[in-house]
């Protein structure tokens, strides 16, 4: 097994989880909405799962909208509150480091008239106050904003956006996506009208999220078929899944604490001696508050998709931030928002640890990711041969 250490990708499913999900695999297969006891089996299942999600983003289990991931959750939130808005103009605030999820759906919106203003984010990838403030107009009906960045892990001011949301009354959107499972996370006190999460990326299957819809959101439902979900959401339940998602929430609050302070000490580990060991690196994000296991680390010499594919050589697994459209590579769009030039864009990788990384992985890495750095910097022609070696982190 190699060293994993892209879990802002995906994580492994929890052994806990898998056992979970078994029964409803094989023998308990019932419909949740069959009248017939395994169909109540089923619905009963589904229930607790729904209960344990909630308790996990401190909402109620009625405002727990199951969906097919983190994907359909954005999707339904933004579509969602611009079908019900009867407003003859509409405009929503996003950012510009958000995930597709959001920044294409908000794209799909343009191209029928609606208005989006994309804030930038500063050079260490956070969405100041004043920029939202400044892009509200009469016409915001949603104001649409990450937790914690994927490909950075910097972790936005969302209770404080959430508190300029309730003061002009425009309903909220928060795809916590990667921050489910590495931060605490309230809906009240967050203020969320809506807020998305993929069981995936805490350590459940993938193919099922959630969207908590606050009680009286208006949301109009992107699928029509059926009242499954309160018709927000209609399509037989994914049974096996939103049971895996339940029990991977309810590991996610007890693990929490611990492995936010386990996993942020080899991240930091991790981060330190790449820094002392390879001249020239900067730490994208670093001077703003990040989840405890992302590091993103331009490397200016080694271009980010062949230090991807040499560590996979050497048994390390970890990623770009780039989008792979139409067979080029594009150049990340959060680190060229946060200000990096196209050629150190493509000089990154993001390192995401997890659950399941040990002190020994770490250490392993360390030993071999510097040579790497080197061997790509000797076939670099736009690489000085002489490195300045004391050259630290960013500012
Ligand atoms: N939002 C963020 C911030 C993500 O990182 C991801 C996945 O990487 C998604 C949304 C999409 O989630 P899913 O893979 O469950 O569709």
């Amino acid at each position: 097994m190699p060293i994993y250490l892209d879990h802002n990708a995906t994580t492994p499913v929890d052994p806990a989880v898998l056992d979970a999900m078994l029964p409803f695999l094989r023998d308990d297969f019932a419909n949740a909405s069959s009248v017939h006891s395994p169909g109540q089996r089923a619905r009963a299942a589904v229930d607790e799962a729904r209960e344990s999600v909630a308790a996990l983003i401190g909402a109620k289990p009625a405002e727990i909208v199951f969906t097919s991931g983190g994907t359909e959750a954005d999707n339904l939130a933004i579509l969602g509150v611009i079908k019900a808005s009867n407003a003859p103009n509409k405009h929503i605030i996003s950012t510009l480091i958000e995930h597709h999820a959001v920044l294409q759906t908000c794209q799909a919106l343009e191209k029928e008239g609606v208005a989006v203003t994309y804030v930038a984010p500063d050079a260490n990838g956070i969405i100041s106050l004043d920029s939202v403030r400044r892009g509200l107009c009469d016409e915001t009906v949603l104001i649409s904003v990450m937790h914690a960045n994927n490909e950075l892990g910097t972790i936005q001011p969302i209770e404080e956006i959430g508190r300029i949301a309730r003061q002009a009354r425009i309903p909220f959107h928060v795809d916590a996506v990667q921050s489910v499972g590495k931060l605490p996370i309230d809906v009240r006190e967050i203020g969320a009208d809506l807020l998305s999460l993929s069981a995936h990326k805490f350590y459940g299957p993938k193919g099922v999220g959630a969207l908590y819809v606050r009680s009286a959101s208006h949301l109009e439902p992107i699928f029509r078929g059926g009242q499954h979900e309160r018709g927000m959401r209609p399509g037989t339940e994914n049974v096996p899944a939103i049971v895996g998602m339940g029990k991977a929430a309810q590991l996610a609050r007890q693990h929490l604490a611990e492995d936010a302070t386990r996993i942020a000490a080899l991240r930091d580990r991790l981060e330190s001696a790449l820094c002392e060991s390879i001249p020239g690196i900067r730490v994208n994000g670093e001077r703003a508050q990040r989840v405890c296991n992302t590091t993103n680390i331009t490397v200016p010499g080694a271009s980010g998709e062949s230090l991807v594919i040499a560590l996979d050589l050497q048994g390390i697994a970890c990623s770009t931030g780039a989008a792979c459209s139409s067979g080029a590579i594009e150049p990340s769009h959060v680190l060229l928002a946060i200000g990096l030039g196209d050629v150190d864009a493509r000089s990154s990788v993001r390192f995401s640890l997890g659950r399941t990384t040990t002190v020994a992985e770490i250490e392993q890495a360390i030993g071999v990711i510097p040579a790497v750095v080197e061997r790509l910097r000797a076939l670099s022609p736009r690489f000085p041969a002489t490195i300045p070696v004391a050259v630290g982190r960013a500012n």
